[in-house]
């Protein structure tokens, strides 16, 4: 079974951090921009699927209208199985109660909101558009529209955040009727507000150090409070891991839609143009085969971003190797160093491999 992803490119104003494919001034186009996406959708008809994802950007822009019309267009195209996990993100702020109608209406299941912290003076910071009220009350409202499977993004490493500004923001987002919360902590990316501000030696970030600590709290405290880490930055109360996400950690295939998204078949990858003006023109995808030698290391750093990791014997089977006589270098190097175990038929990272994570993945490219 697929998942599919829905790219909606738009955006109230741009975040200071923010390099996303997503636009903050071209909302008139949101109407040609759906057309566009029904047309690519009824390229897929008949494809089965069981996750669906609309990202962004931020979904929730659209109005209850376009919302409705997505989601039609979703189920009159792909052949949708009975249990499919149906996730839109959205942003509070840019939510009314029209809207989360049309989405429970229109089959959405699950909702992911980018919180990101419940410290106002850390989201001025970092250009968001909403305070921290805004996003409380949002997530009430959600539960008492009838959501039940809310997620939470929030992120670390803020500028001018504290240990005792996160632990406040952490205990909020568990006071809250949420099933899911993600981390992340916070990427300096080129050519962003934030990283001129860097450049310029003006932006208080926390040093490595703190952040670290951060993650590791962070860890702890959501495992405390019944959200257990399934992957590096993702934690779930039980049966609640997001299903969509999953897919792209265990090789499964997915269907991408809109500007910038991508697909993955097994065997290749297909991307679509990010530049909108020519998405809207009904631009095509371009295909590129993926060799062996970029499919195992996929398989291997995506895979042991889980904290169940990779299986030896699956490897097996999807490229007809051993693991070891590929890796055996590295996996015994990290598994002395106390990075990498092995349990029964599975690598996985240590907890002390999951804060050294992206050293430990960089070797596997
Ligand atoms: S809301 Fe999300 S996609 Fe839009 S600018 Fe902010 S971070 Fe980027």
């Amino acid at each position: 079974m697929n998942g599919v992803y829905i790219h909606i490119p738009f955006c109230k104003q741009k975040c200071a951090y923010c390099d996303f494919v997503s636009f903050a001034d071209k909302e008139r186009l949101t109407d040609a921009y759906l057309d566009a996406l029904e047309n690519e959708m009824a390229l897929c008809t008949g494809e089965k699927a069981d996750t669906i994802f609309i990202g962004g950007g931020t979904p929730s822009i659209l109005k209850p209208n376009q919302i409705s019309r997505l989601t039609k267009a979703v189920f009159d195209n792909f052949d949708i199985a009975k249990d499919c996990e149906f996730t839109t993100e959205a942003n509070p702020g840019t939510l009314d109660e029209a809207k989360m109608t049309a989405m429970l209406e229109g089959g959405i299941n699950r909702i992911s909101v980018g919180v990101q912290s419940f410290n106002d003076a850390e989201l001025k910071k970092i250009g968001r558009i909403h305070d921290a009220e805004t996003a409380y009350n949002t997530i009430l409202s959600l539960k008492k529209t009838g959501f039940n499977n809310i997620n939470l993004d929030l992120m670390t490493a803020l500028p001018s955040q504290t240990m005792d500004s996160l632990k406040n923001t952490l205990k909020t987002a568990v006071s809250l009727p949420v099933t899911h919360i993600s981390a992340y902590s916070l990427i300096i990316e080129d050519g962003t507000p934030l990283e001129k501000e860097y450049s310029k030696g003006t932006l208080a970030l926390p040093t490595e150090d703190e952040d670290r600590e951060m993650y590791s709290y962070t860890i702890d405290f959501l495992t405390r409070n019944g959200f257990n880490q399934y992957e590096i930055s993702n934690f779930a109360k039980k049966g609640y891991e997001c299903r969509h996400n999953i897919k792209y950690w265990t090789f499964e295939p997915y269907i991408g839609l809109g500007v910038a998204a991508h697909s993955f078949d097994g065997e290749s990858r297909a991307y679509n143009t990010d530049n909108l003006e020519e998405y809207l023109s009904g631009s095509e995808k371009q295909t590129i085969p993926l060799t062996q030698k970029d499919k195992i290391s996929e398989f291997i750093i995506t895979g042991l971003r889980m904290n169940k990791g990779i299986s030896a014997e699956k490897f097996r089977q999807l490229f007809g190797e051993d693991i070891e006589n590929i890796y055996g270098f590295e996996l015994i190097k990290f598994m002395n160093l106390g990075l990498i175990k092995k349990d029964g038929d599975r690598y996985s990272l240590t907890r002390k491999g999951i804060d050294v994570s992206n050293s430990v993945l960089c070797e596997f490219v």
